[in-house]
């Protein structure tokens, strides 16, 4: 801890990279897991793709064009290095909703598996598609309990022994609602041995931990580069190549086409054959850009920092007697209360509009996990690599003048 204490100069240091907090210098940022700010370096990036290297790819022989495309290219390979993929294992999507329904829709359509597994923890991004095409292409459908936050292993173990043929499951790594971190590593193991493949829901783990995709042995990830970095609207779906070659397309028109004939057509190999239509090029750069200004900064650091940060929250937060943490006592970067007066809406709001602290209240895109816990509603501090000691503070403080004020 004391080692992570002595980072806080590094800290303000790196906050300065951060035009977000010149621009509002008391804002207390605690909705990291919706989305986070972006480093003045990856918005030149962006910027100077356009003023620049702007052109669209894979189609044309100009030199403009060909630049772009290999920035393109180039983007492909630093993520996928960054997750320890190959590059013809990532293929670039809005973000992780969109690598979900895709994977759901054709998984569900390729006749090789006749169940998804879901826990019922998850986001409505990895529960939604798979329950949805499930249903409409006459696939079992298996929703899996919780205990409070957490699964238990031993009990899905056995829903899963109860499988009958192949089956994909698919679980996050770190649960956006509570910051539940999954045991992934255990469960793919499992997964395997009983004749299933899996997906692992990054959005939230992606950001905060190092990943490396072929020494998990899992089948396929989807992340989101809004989460880490990068701008809105690019993201990824990884997957073994023998895998992705399998997948079929979601959407269909220009860029994904080999030959086409008025009876049916061909779409051409590979990742291309799932990036139909004008991608979000500068997006990539974006991505691939956070890539590297992550690496720069250190997971471990990160991880580390977060966690630090994460403890003395929980810590602080205990201090309140009307407050109950919903989130596990392991959870990462994450913390899910409710007040037992004040209700999650108003306190956000009192805090957001008089303390300028941002914190996220609702059911956090998980109703089925907030039903599990036994609220409607909750509030959400989720911390990232900028959050300081002051911040956690100040929600401290907020939390407490909001109690006066409702009193
Ligand atoms: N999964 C998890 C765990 C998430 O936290 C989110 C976003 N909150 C998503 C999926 C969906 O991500 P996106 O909105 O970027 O597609």
């Amino acid at each position: 801890m004391n080692s992570q204490k002595k980072s806080e100069p590094r800290v303000k240091d790196l906050r300065r990279d951060f035009p977000i907090f010149r621009n509002h210098p008391s804002l207390v940022y605690l909705d990291n897991a919706a989305t986070t700010h972006k480093p003045a370096s990856i918005i030149d990036l962006v910027k100077s793709f356009y003023e620049a290297e702007n052109a669209n790819v894979h189609r044309a022989v100009y030199p403009l064009a060909e630049r772009a495309t290999s920035l393109y290219e180039y983007s492909r390979q630093e993520i996928a290095h960054f997750v320890g993929a190959d590059q013809d294992e990532v293929v670039f999507t809005k973000g992780a909703t969109e690598s979900l329904s895709l994977l759901a829709a054709s998984l569900a359509s390729s006749g090789e598996y006749g169940t998804f597994v879901v826990p019922i923890i998850e986001h409505h991004s990895n529960f939604l598609p798979w329950q949805y095409y499930a249903r409409r292409n006459g696939l079992d459908f298996v929703a899996l309990p919780a205990v409070g936050a957490e699964l238990s292993v031993e009990d899905l173990r056995r829903s899963l022994r109860d499988i009958e043929g192949p089956f994909v499951f698919s679980i996050g790594g770190l649960m956006n609602s509570t910051g539940y971190r999954t045991p992934f590593e255990e469960i793919t193991e499992i997964v395997h041995s009983l004749g299933g493949i899996i997906v692992i829901d990054g959005a939230q783990l992606i950001p905060h931990e190092s990943f490396d995709f072929r020494e998990s042995k899992t089948d396929f990830l989807v992340f989101s580069g809004h989460k880490m970095l990068a701008e809105t609207g690019i993201g990824c779906l990884v997957g073994r190549s023998s895998l992705i070659e399998e997948l079929s397309p979601l959407v269909l028109g220009g860029g994904m086409v080999n030959r086409v004939d008025v009876e049916d057509s061909s779409f051409s190999e590979g990742v291309s054959k799932l990036e139909g239509g004008t991608q979000n090029i500068a997006g990539a750069v974006s991505l691939a850009g956070a890539t590297k200004y992550l690496k720069g900064i250190g997971m471990k650091w990160i991880n580390d920092h977060v966690s630090y940060l994460t403890n003395i929250a929980r810590e602080r937060l205990a201090e309140i007697p009307d407050l109950t943490i919903h989130s596990p006592s392991s959870s990462h970067a994450i913390l899910l209360f409710s007040h037992r007066r004040i209700h999650s809406h108003d306190l956000a709001e009192f805090l957001g509009r008089t303390q300028n602290v941002a914190v996220r209240s609702g059911h956090h895109c998980a109703q089925l996990q907030m039903g599990a816990l036994g609220v409607s509603s909750a509030c959400r501090a989720s911390l990232y690599l900028y959050n300081t000691l002051e911040d956690i503070e100040r929600l401290f403080e907020g939390i407490t003048k909001a109690e006066r004020w409702f009193s």
